[in-house]
């Protein structure tokens, strides 16, 4: 939609192909329905919050940026509300209201929709694009095609991954695709026997350990423990890299680590300990120490500590409180996987960044090819960033796509 729009902004012929019923079914379920259309941290942060090649949209975001996409909705008519983190979203919390107004555009610029239509293929020529081929067997000509049909996560949505095989055909390299931003199953005890299923935590710090037990990346957001394993910001964020190390390491399983106090080190958490068990020795654990921690999660980590939730802190040894202290800062479980990539929210892998023009989103292996949105070899963090990238790489593919079919002179039949 946003690389139609800017084509057509260029006075070129566009017609937008989409497999689905409706446009933007995943842009309408984004961000719990409210579409987190952007965030408002500055572009080197942005950058860091694309984990996946985000150094790629540096010309890119140059060109147009985050804020460019807020005046961009704004013209449209979508105001925009800062969240928490940087997060943009619609005034009106309605991601459709998001999807209506780039529909509004494209009719305004007299973009032609086909939906209910699938495409088969994208033939190519001579070195550049020739056709694109529909499953009901019409070829619709085009000077120029934007291949944005997304990875292949959440099929429902129409991202069925299809987009792929028409890029090799062009003699485009695809990376290995894995789920990212995507919850994590686990096959602890705990977890098995659902002990903190449904318990949220706030602003924690989960940690990826190597297999030697160093972090290899640690992440200060919200967190939940489900049925199957961990869910939530931190542990979305945290995925890619488990995925990463299982694969690198070759075994199944990896440890993450939990601090859920991350504001205190160690020490100072132990000194608070001691002095409210001094402060009230005849008070029991559960009742004195319940400001450190969430309620079940302190019993559970009294539990682990095998510590009396009705032990009195007079009682307690100091070793015990220490180690109490450190399962609150480290405690350590293993992750065994992730949910499929059909149930991640984010794609990882997809066309190789090395054959796209940064600038332009342009196919270097074929003329008249250009690539935008989760298709590309970019992932990012939730929290607006894969929207910011496929809103990006799509105005700029869509605006150069419009250029090249000028500059050739052609026009469709
Ligand atoms: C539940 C959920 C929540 C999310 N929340 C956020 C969030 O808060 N912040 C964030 O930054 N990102 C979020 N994302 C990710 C973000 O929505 C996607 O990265 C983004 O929508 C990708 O845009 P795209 O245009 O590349 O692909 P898509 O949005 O997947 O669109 C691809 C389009 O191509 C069409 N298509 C596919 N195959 C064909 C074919 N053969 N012929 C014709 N048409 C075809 C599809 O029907 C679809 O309309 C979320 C994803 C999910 C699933």
């Amino acid at each position: 939609m946003m690389a139609g729009i800017a084509a057509a902004e260029q006075g070129r012929q566009v017609l937008l192909v989409d497999k689905g019923d409706k446009l933007g079914r995943k842009l309408a379920i984004s961000g719990g329905g409210r579409c987190n259309v952007t965030n408002r941290l500055p572009v080197a942060e942005i950058i860091k919050h694309i984990p996946g090649n985000g150094r790629f949209l540096h010309s890119a975001l140059s060109i147009f940026s985050n804020e460019d996409i807020i005046s961009f909705f704004e013209k449209l008519g979508v105001e925009l509300k800062e969240e928490d983190h940087g997060r943009m979203f619609p005034v009106n919390d309605s991601a459709q209201s998001v999807v209506d107004a780039l529909i509004r555009r494209l009719d305004e610029l007299g973009v032609k929709r086909w939906t209910n239509c699938p495409v088969k293929t994208v033939e190519y020529d001579d070195g550049g694009v020739a056709s694109v081929v529909l499953h009901n067997g019409e070829v619709v000509e085009a000077r120029a095609v934007v291949i944005a049909v997304g990875g292949k996560s959440v099929p429902h949505t129409g991202s069925t991954g299809d987009g792929y095989a028409w890029a090799k055909k062009a003699g485009h390299t695809i990376t290995e695709l894995y789920p990212t931003e995507v919850p994590l199953t686990s096959a602890e005890p705990f977890i098995k026997s659902k002990t903190l299923q449904g318990l949220s935590l706030r602003e924690i710090a989960l940690s990826v350990l190597n297999a030697k037990g160093k972090p290899l990346i640690t992440h200060k957001m919200d967190m939940i423990f489900t049925h199957f394993g961990v869910s939530g910001p931190a542990v979305l964020r945290c995925s890619q890299y488990v995925v990463k190390e299982m694969k690198k390491t070759g075994l199944g399983e990896v440890v993450m680590s939990l601090d859920a106090v991350p504001d205190r080190n160690e020490e100072m958490l132990f000194q608070d300990v001691m002095k409210i068990v001094k402060s009230e020795p005849k008070k029991a654990l559960k009742n004195s120490l319940k400001g450190i921690l969430p309620e079940r999660y302190l019993m559970f980590l009294l539990e682990q500590n095998e510590l009396d939730p009705l032990g009195v802190g007079a009682t307690i040894p100091h070793d015990k409180i220490r180690s109490f202290v450190a399962s609150c800062k480290h405690f350590q479980f293993r992750v065994n996987g992730t949910l499929p990539l059909e149930k991640a929210f984010v794609t990882g892998g997809g066309v190789s960044v090395k054959e796209i023009e940064p600038q332009t989103m342009a196919s270097r292996k074929m003329n008249g090819l250009y690539f935008c949105g989760e298709i590309l070899d970019i992932h990012g963090y939730t929290g607006g960033y894969n929207i910011t990238s496929a809103l990006v790489t799509g105005r700029l593919a869509g605006l150069n796509a419009g250029k090249f079919a000028a500059s050739s002179g052609w026009q469709a039949e």
